[in-house]
């Protein structure tokens, strides 16, 4: 039985898809940190490149991928599918199971995507350097990846906590060329300020942001880039969803389910937003799952209102499911989903009833993330783990009930630079950590969490 579906290399997608004009209902526009009016497109142009404003806004439904943009795909794109017929025998599930891997890029995850782009945007506007803060460093490695293949330079703040814990991203993000800083610096105001309340702090992204803001606005010729959250970033990564479409017809089947993970939700709008726009013509019922950790519950506990993108709020305010722009959420192996807010997007879809979202401890996660490897040899991310483990629950869930189902797992990235996070679980540490934080005081103080 063929497992693996690769596409042939002339099949990658040559336009992403703008699901603007196709969302149920418009978007409310962004707004402006001090006047709260709709903010000019103008206002966004200091900051980021005028090609990435402009898509911002667009309401073209396609938008044609540049060709130096499509040759630097070619490195890795496109990524397999896979149908995990091992998983589904260790479940015994009469369920089929796929995954769309993106750990195949050269950076591990599915954030290339965009910063390839971004970066080929920046260049074009002749802008010399790119700043861009990182929380797990996935975003810090695509970026610096992205940034040496156009010749610029790039600056990535990096969440002192991160820094210290992920050694090997941070090579890898030197090995690219990049100046990496662990957040809070001295090369910012924001970030001395932080250093001058707090020596010790850990940092935090909303803090990193600012970093990078002011470094963007203040440096020559530098511009600042965001890995996800925006409308630019899930257009760019519709490429993933655009290829797994036909990767799916290769494989005779159409998902009934498709599951992936959301911190700021790209890899999720990716993935899901072209089969959102097939699904809406043929009227095939199709089930959307985003899944968010149950301590940074954006979709699920979250409130549907404008919020900024920041701590210091220098970013516009957007509307979308937040926790509170100022919320610290508990340090859990997922950095790429400890993020307070969620793109504007799947906010939406979200009110409007299109995504379903669920929320999951770390500990169930980690323990589905160890059965899949086991049983398909790849390692997912900690983020990713989170999609598995939804899977891996309605998978035992058509076991129980005897009914078949095909489901389609965004896989995000492989976790090769998360070995600790493994470590920790597989010695017991995860288990003890929530047990105490359960019955201590704080947040997570007399919770139930669920698997
Ligand atoms: C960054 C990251 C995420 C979360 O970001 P989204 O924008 O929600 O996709 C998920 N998985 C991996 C592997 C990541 O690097």
């Amino acid at each position: 039985m063929q497992t693996t579906f690769t596409l042939n290399p002339f099949d990658l997608p040559k336009r992403w898809y703008n699901v603007l004009p196709d969302l149920p209902t418009p978007l409310d526009p962004p707004l402006h940190p001090g006047t709260r009016e709709p903010l000019e497109p103008e206002a966004l142009s200091g900051l980021f490149a005028r090609e990435c404003v402009r898509q911002e806004m667009s309401s073209d439904r396609w938008i044609d991928i540049p060709a130096p943009v499509l040759e630097a795909y070619r490195r890795w794109r496109p990524t397999p599918l896979v149908r995990a017929v091992h998983l589904e025998r260790a479940l015994e599930t009469p369920a089929h199971i796929y995954f769309k891997y993106e750990g195949a890029s050269p950076t591990g995850s599915h954030k290339t995507n965009t910063a390839v782009p971004q970066a080929y945007y920046n260049k074009l506007d002749g802008t010399r350097a790119l700043a861009t803060e990182t929380g797990a460093g996935q975003w810090g490695s695509a970026l610096s990846f992205a940034c040496q293949l156009f010749g610029m330079d790039c600056t990535v703040f990096m969440v002192r906590s991160s820094f210290d814990q992920k050694p090997y991203r941070k090579a890898m993000m030197k090995l690219f060329g990049a100046r990496v800083h662990a957040s809070p610096s001295t090369e910012t105001q924001a970030g001395r300020d932080a250093l001058a309340r707090d020596p010790e702090t850990s940092g935090s992204l909303g803090l990193a942001i600012s970093e990078a803001v002011e470094a963007a606005l203040s440096g020559q010729g530098t511009k600042y880039s965001l890995g996800s959250v925006l409308n630019h970033v899930l257009l760019h990564q519709t490429v993933i969803g655009l290829e797994a479409e036909l990767q799916m017809q290769e494989a005779g089947e159409a998902p009934d389910e498709i599951i992936a993970c959301v911190g700021g939700g790209s890899n999720f709008g990716g993935l899901v937003l072209p089969f959102y726009r097939a699904a809406r013509e043929s009227r095939r019922p199709t089930r959307f799952v985003a899944v968010e950790p149950s301590v940074c519950p954006s979709l699920t506990k979250g409130e549907f209102r404008y919020d900024f993108g920041d701590m210091a709020k220098t970013t516009p305010l957007l509307r979308m499911h937040t926790l509170g722009h100022d919320y610290m959420p508990p340090p859990i192996h997922a950095g790429g989903l400890r993020y307070h807010g969620m793109a504007p997007i799947v906010s939406r879809l979200v009110a409007d009833g299109v995504v379903e979202p669920v929320a999951y401890d770390q500990l169930c996660v980690f323990e589905s993330a160890v059965l899949f490897a086991r049983a398909e040899g790849i390692v997912p991310a900690p983020e990713t783990a989170h999609a598995v483990h939804a899977a891996i629950e309605s998978a035992r869930e058509c076991a129980r009930a005897g009914t078949q189902k095909t489901i389609l797992i965004g896989f995000s990235g492989h976790g090769h630079f998360d070995m600790g996070a493994y470590a920790a679980y597989l010695s017991g540490e995860l288990e003890n950590a929530r047990t105490s934080a359960v019955q201590a005081g704080g947040p997570l103080a007399g919770a139930r969490l669920y698997c």
